[in-house]
């Protein structure tokens, strides 16, 4: 390990709370959830079902299977819900036929804009109420959507604003498409800023990232389905590239192997923010289940199932996990599990309510940054969008 230098004489700051209470379980332990509270389940959708499983919903609404095809075009290509704008469907029971396969979903209540119309952070209310959020980004040559997974998260990360009011509720496979629809639409309709003149890119989202609000990963079964149909060909789903796609995780282990498993190779993100178990027990609860060195491993199973480059995102937190010899102990456990697997994704951190902690000083940010990259390992500062309207990582929580 290298020699100390001032980037280690610094404190060490320790998580801790202020201004808001940490939920805690009956031991004591930061309250993990896992489960989704039950509530009205929202309606079932399009987006909800495969291919086959449309057409016997149409079916079983008496109508002809091959409606499903001429609705889904709708959906998945116009970005359209409404049944005005389908007059190839016939108009006796067009109103019937769209309500029963295209039910809304969410509806818009804010949204709020930021780098010259670059940067849109729309609030939807879904059936019941709860209220998620996504932001939609324009950078040179991509459009990159950051969609919710849950209402609320119950991973309870106390420096993430998300986390701070529990978990409401699953979302559905549907709801966390529509997201996607609903931004194609505002695009279409030419209401994110920046197009240049002469720009040849698609004018539609390119990129998705799962990090909105939620744990994609305590959502499994809904996030692959929404994923499948992110995917699928136009007009079976939006004809989106796998590697487009990008789910992050606080590090669930086995849900982790299990993705691996499925051959879609989808971008991987693991959320470190701490190379030793003793800090990361105390920043990321969900480390009581899963150690580093576990969620370090699964991370590599990952790299070795899809030959995908994992992230390691790391927030950098002023004298909390910024220290010189923490770049130094990431980079050995990473260069421990090979070469060319992986690349640090640094984010200073976002100010979240109640948060007593800051982003690390320019200066600790570029040292961490040399160490990794003296090491050998890809490192990138993210750039951070939407600070000014809480849209940037960590800081949705989606109140009215
Ligand atoms: N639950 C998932 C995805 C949502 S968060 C996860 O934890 O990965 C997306 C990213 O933003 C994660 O890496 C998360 O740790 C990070 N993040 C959370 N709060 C932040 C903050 N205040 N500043 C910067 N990044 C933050």
């Amino acid at each position: 390990m290298a020699e100390p230098t001032v980037a280690d004489a610094r404190p060490q700051v320790r998580p801790a709370t202020e201004g808001w209470q940490q939920a805690k379980d009956g031991t004591g332990r930061p309250l993990l959830q896992f489960a989704s509270p039950k509530r009205g389940k929202p309606p079932v959708h399009l987006a909800d079902l495969t291919p086959e499983e449309r057409k016997a919903k149409l079916v079983e609404l008496g109508m002809p299977a091959f409606r499903a095809k001429q609705i889904a075009t709708h959906y998945f290509t116009h970005y359209t819900s409404d049944p005005a704008e389908m007059t190839d469907l016939p108009a006796a029971n067009r109103e019937e036929l769209v309500r029963g396969l295209l039910p809304p979903l969410m509806t818009e209540v804010r949204r709020l804009t930021t780098d010259k119309g670059d940067t849109i952070k729309f609030l939807w209310k879904l059936h019941d109420g709860a209220l998620v959020e996504s932001v939609l980004m324009r950078y040179p040559g991509r459009i990159t959507l950051c969609v919710s997974s849950q209402a609320g998260c119950g991973m309870n990360c106390p420096f993430c604003a998300t986390g701070q009011a529990g978990l409401t509720r699953n979302m559905s496979a549907a709801e966390i498409v529509e997201q996607v629809v609903r931004a194609n639409r505002a695009i279409a309709n030419g209401e994110l800023g920046g197009k240049r003149p002469g720009e040849t890119t698609l004018e539609r989202v390119s990129n998705i990232v799962f990090m909105g609000m939620g744990e994609p990963l305590a959502n499994y079964g809904r996030l692959m389905s929404a994923v499948r149909t992110m995917v699928a060909p136009q007009p079976d789903g939006l004809g989106m590239s796998a590697r487009h796609i990008t789910v992050s995780t606080v590090g669930l282990v086995p849900a982790i192997h299990k993705l691996a498993a499925e051959k879609i190779p989808v971008t991987f993100a693991l959320s470190l923010h701490a190379p030793d178990d003793e800090l990361r027990d105390e920043l990321i609860p969900v480390n009581s289940r899963w150690k580093v060195d576990e969620a370090l491993d699964a991370a590599r199973a990952y790299f070795d199932a899809t030959g995908r480059r994992v992230s390691i995102e790391y927030a950098l937190i002023k004298d909390m996990n910024d220290h010189g010899w923490r770049a130094d102990l990431l980079a050995e456990k990473l260069n421990a599990r090979g070469r060319g697997w992986v690349h640090v994704n640094p984010i200073p951190l976002n100010p979240t309510p109640g948060s007593i902690w800051t982003a690390s000083e320019t200066a600790v940010q570029h040292e961490f940054v040399r160490r990794l990259e003296a090491a050998g390992v890809p490192t990138t500062i993210r750039d951070t969008r939407g600070k000014e309207i809480d849209g940037a990582c960590g800081q949705l929580a989606a109140a009215d």
